[in-house]
């Protein structure tokens, strides 16, 4: 008998683990295979930390500091020099990770932006993007925060690609005592927001979700089927992120427990199930022992996996080294291949900006994967 379609409340049960869950994971491993058989991909990035300043205040968060205590910005000779270290590794993404609008809160940021000529974070994410281009060939990833459109457009010639976990649909996650209470960019509207102009403006994008902050099933099972519905609506979401919550010490949330390997699964193989087979659909493989258990939970992707640069977003879980994933993922039956930052079915003039895509299109390929870069020097 064929598995039920996607359904709320049947989700709901089998995250509780309730019902046919075997069922479930047979049928997200389905529908991962329709679209994506046993090709799973990652890209092979390094991590530009922008800055570690940002106005928000998410209770899980390590990232963020203040200034004088590790809250910066990097220069533009620190960028190149993380960006070019890449290159010589043959790394194709630079992941630009950074606060959202710290010049908001924080002088020390609307002093640095001054001297740099920048109205704003996002201006300087442009201006370092585009060097990035310029003088390495990595492709930026940006993945600054809430972007209004017209922040969107001006990224665009300078990062094919960008991205904003949804992390979830609920606004009740920003009531006091809850993890986003005093994070403005976490109002779950202005990150829709955000994800709904990429549609319009023709931007291959990543969004997420971020489980065991302290939502319920129900709000999970809601931010899919959210998902669900941008996923359709704007045709430019390439990939989704499910991420669990690693709880991390001098946090306020350092002594929540984290989900369990087997309910983090059971999500994971619901967002297969009610996202369906067109998007790619990503673990990071840093945050769990055991990765391989995603993969008969219907991923296709490990996301940006660096040979250089830490995570500096759960700096404490360390990427396995390539080799070792391109073995494990094998020993599980699948075929691990490099991607860019966008992936095959994007690569097109109509989602790369001109400027870039002469640049896109010679670092793919014929089936858009990414080709080794062949670098005198190189490791
Ligand atoms: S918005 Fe991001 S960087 Fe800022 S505090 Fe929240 S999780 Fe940390």
């Amino acid at each position: 008998m064929p598995f039920p379609e996607p359904d709320p409340q049947l989700a709901e049960a089998l995250l509780a683990g309730h019902g046919d869950v075997a069922g479930l994971l047979a049928e997200a491993r389905r529908v991962r295979d329709l679209a994506h058989g046993h090709t799973v991909t990652y890209s092979r990035k390094v991590f530009v930390p922008l800055t570690t300043l940002c106005r928000d205040r998410c209770t899980y968060c390590t990232f963020a500091r203040p200034p004088g205590a590790g809250g910066e910005y990097l220069t533009p000779e620190d960028v190149l020099a993380i960006t070019e270290a890449g290159r010589l590794a043959r790394c194709t993404e630079a992941l630009f990770t950074l606060g959202d609008r710290p010049e908001d809160r924080w002088p020390e940021a609307r002093r640095f932006l001054d001297s740099r000529g920048c109205a704003s974070t996002l201006d300087y994410v442009a201006q370092t993007a585009r060097l990035v281009v310029e003088e390495t060939g990595l492709l930026p990833h940006a993945n600054p925060g809430v972007m209004s459109p017209a922040e969107m457009e001006v990224l665009r010639p300078v990062s094919p690609s960008m991205g904003l976990m949804l992390e979830n649909s609920s606004p009740r996650l920003m009531d006091p005592g809850m993890p986003h209470h005093g994070s403005p960019d976490k109002d779950p509207a202005a990150r829709i927001a955000t994800i709904r102009a990429s549609g319009r403006l023709r931007v291959p994008f990543t969004t997420g979700i971020l489980v065991g902050i302290g939502e319920t099933v129900t709000e999970i099972v809601d931010s899919l089927f959210v998902m669900r519905d941008l996923v359709a609506e704007t045709g430019s979401v390439q990939e989704v992120i499910v991420q669990n919550f690693r709880a991390k010490a001098d946090t306020p949330k350092r002594r929540d427990a984290e989900p369990t390997v087997q309910f983090f699964a059971r999500v994971v193989a619901a967002a297969r199930w009610i996202l369906g087979p067109g998007v790619h659909l990503q673990v990071p493989p840093n945050l769990t022992e055991r990765f391989e258990v995603y993969l008969d939970a219907g991923i296709d992707d490990w996301g940006g996996v660096s040979p250089l640069t830490i995570d500096w977003v759960n700096p404490e879980a360390p990427w396995p080294h390539l080799d070792e994933l391109r073995a494990r993922t094998e020993a599980a039956g699948f075929r691990l291949m490099p991607r860019l930052p966008v992936y095959p079915e994007y690569l097109d003039p109509e989602w790369i900006d001109p400027v870039l895509w002469p640049v896109v299109a010679s670092a793919a390929d014929d089936d858009g994967y990414a080709l080794a870069p062949q670098i005198e020097g190189a490791r």
